[in-house]
């Protein structure tokens, strides 16, 4: 028998009390994804009985206003006919507003009052989730602490971007950390609250047939993609700004690489997990403007159809003729330890690209020798695909014979798991599961200060190489895969991206 530890969630009980505080209760985030996540965990039974939600926002809603503005946003963005009315009610008897501009020394008094004013204070979890501009987190960490409500069991929730470089990371670090301790910090890449991505974790450390092949013996190379069909629609103001390496790279994609290539954790409880992919992070080849230029490929998309629709270019779609901000990153790079060295890591991620898809592909060696010298037919690397969106699931890709007298005439098969035909279950958002944690105090699936530093510092002289060159990134058709430099460099390595062609 393997030796067992106590599991997170056992060693983290479900609180008795819990004061859930919105900031940017009005905004797309707390209306699109928080308040549906929280019905659904209202639900399923699984948040504390004495559970409140408190709204803050500009707006000058009272409870019942801003009830109202929730039962729509459940309505729209919830599951929509299945809706449990009863549920609703209970999640919208939970709900308060607070009027408050943050910025506004004297409008706090009111936020103190309700969260204060009620039994069990000290006991009550206090969670902060910050929905809104990084540039208001100074102000309200400060108010918090001011107010005496920064203090354990308090939590506070932030959500990208958390800087736009190193240095602005580590301002927002040193400002959120200078009122709440690290323990208390919760960083939230939506990414490792999906299912599959836990999964990852799951089918590497669960199972033990996977592991011997898990280095740079067996495997040929890595390839992670993200790729989106929207373009940055009403977000244009701050996606100018950022770019696909800020906005997708330095987070989504380095975590998924992470959860790759990271070494066995003690345990997947507290600190384990983030220390190694941490690790991941420090051991990332450095980039110098050389490799920049030859390693990275920039894209930007021009109009083009997708999905059978016209749609126009970035330029036109953010009114931003002359900037230089790319909406698509290739890129190679290598895991620099013991058990990845030599082995290349393929990220690719894009706006407007010919379809929806988050994917990891393993992609195993041939064979050491060919026994099989008259074969027949097409064989391909063995290849486990691990898909995190749409369709969740894992597919492990073999190469078998085909059924025949005479010869060996041999075609790629793959065994397949899709996780909505083998569990038949719901898969919940990845929200439901972070909000839970996050009132739990687990922190495995948040992004450690350290973490996001080294990330940043790893982006950072591919940024600024940018800067200095003013270089325009390269054109695709919207609806396309990306320009054809980023063919040109995996097929320089005589290598080639997946396909992903239509189930
Ligand atoms: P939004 O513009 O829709 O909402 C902003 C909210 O902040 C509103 O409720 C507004 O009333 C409130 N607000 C603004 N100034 C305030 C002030 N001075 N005092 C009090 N409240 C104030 O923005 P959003 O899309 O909900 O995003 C919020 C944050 O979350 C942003 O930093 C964004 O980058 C981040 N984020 C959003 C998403 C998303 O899906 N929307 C995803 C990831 C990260």
């Amino acid at each position: 028998m393997p030796l067992s530890r106590a599991t997170s969630p056992a060693s983290h009980p479900l609180p008795e009390r819990c004061d859930f505080t919105v900031f940017g209760g009005t905004g797309d985030l707390a209306l699109r994804k928080l308040l549906p996540a929280l019905y659904q965990c209202d639900l399923e039974g699984r948040l504390p009985d004495d559970t409140r939600v408190v709204a803050v926002s500009r707006a000058s809603y009272d409870d019942e206003g801003y009830r109202s503005l929730a039962r729509a946003a459940l309505a729209e963005h919830g599951p929509g006919d299945e809706q449990d009315p009863a549920a609703v009610e209970r999640l919208l008897g939970r709900l308060h507003h607070v009027t408050l501009d943050v910025t506004d020394e004297h409008d706090w008094h009111h936020l103190y009052g309700v969260l204060k004013d009620r039994e069990e204070f000290a006991s009550t979890v206090r969670v902060f989730y910050l929905a809104v501009a990084p540039r208001l987190y100074e102000t309200i960490c400060d108010h918090l602490g001011r107010g005496g409500l920064a203090a354990e069991p308090a939590r506070v929730v932030l959500e990208k971007p958390i800087g736009h470089d190193l240095a602005s990371a580590r301002q927002v670090n040193d400002v959120v950390g200078g009122v709440f301790d690290e323990s208390q910090i919760f960083r939230i890449d939506h990414y490792l609250g999906k299912e599959s991505v836990q999964n990852l974790l799951v089918t590497r450390f669960a199972n033990t047939f996977l592991e011997p092949l898990w280095n740079s013996q067996w495997v040929d190379h890595v390839q992670i993609t993200v790729s989106e069909t929207l373009g940055v629609g009403d977000r244009g103001a701050y996606y100018d700004q950022a770019g696909a390496l800020r906005d997708m790279v330095q987070n989504h994609l380095l975590q998924l690489l992470c959860l790759v290539a990271m070494e066995p954790p003690i345990e997947v409880g507290r600190e384990d997990v983030r220390d190694e992919k941490l690790k991941v992070l420090q051991a990332l080849a450095p980039m110098t403007p050389e490799d920049v230029d030859r390693d990275i490929v920039r894209g930007r998309y021009r109009a083009g159809h997708v999905e059978g629709e016209s749609v126009p270019s970035y330029a036109d779609e953010v009114g931003a003729d002359e900037s230089l901000t790319e909406t698509f990153v290739a890129l190679r790079t290598e895991v620099q330890n013991w058990r990845w060295a030599g082995v290349p890591f393929y990220l690719r991620t894009g706006k407007r690209m010919d379809q929806r898809l988050s994917e990891i592909a393993i992609v195993f060696k041939e064979p050491p020798t060919d026994v099989f010298p008259h074969r027949e037919g097409l064989t391909e690397p063995n290849k486990l695909t691990i898909r995190v969106s749409p369709d969740e699931g894992m597919k492990l890709h073999l190469t078998a014979k085909e059924p025949g007298p005479g010869g060996y005439r041999m075609r790629p098969v793959s065994l397949d798991l899709s996780y909505a035909t083998a569990f038949a279950k719901r898969s919940p958002d990845a929200y439901e599961r972070l909000l839970m944690d996050v009132i739990r105090g687990i922190p495995t699936l948040f992004m450690r200060r350290d973490e996001v530093e080294a990330a940043w510092a790893w982006c950072e002289p591919i940024l600024r190489h940018w800067e200095s060159t003013g270089l325009p990134p390269k054109m695709y058709p919207a609806g396309s895969q990306g320009p054809s430099a980023a063919f040109t460099l995996i097929e320089r390595d005589g290598r080639s991206w997946q396909e992903y062609l239509p189930e």
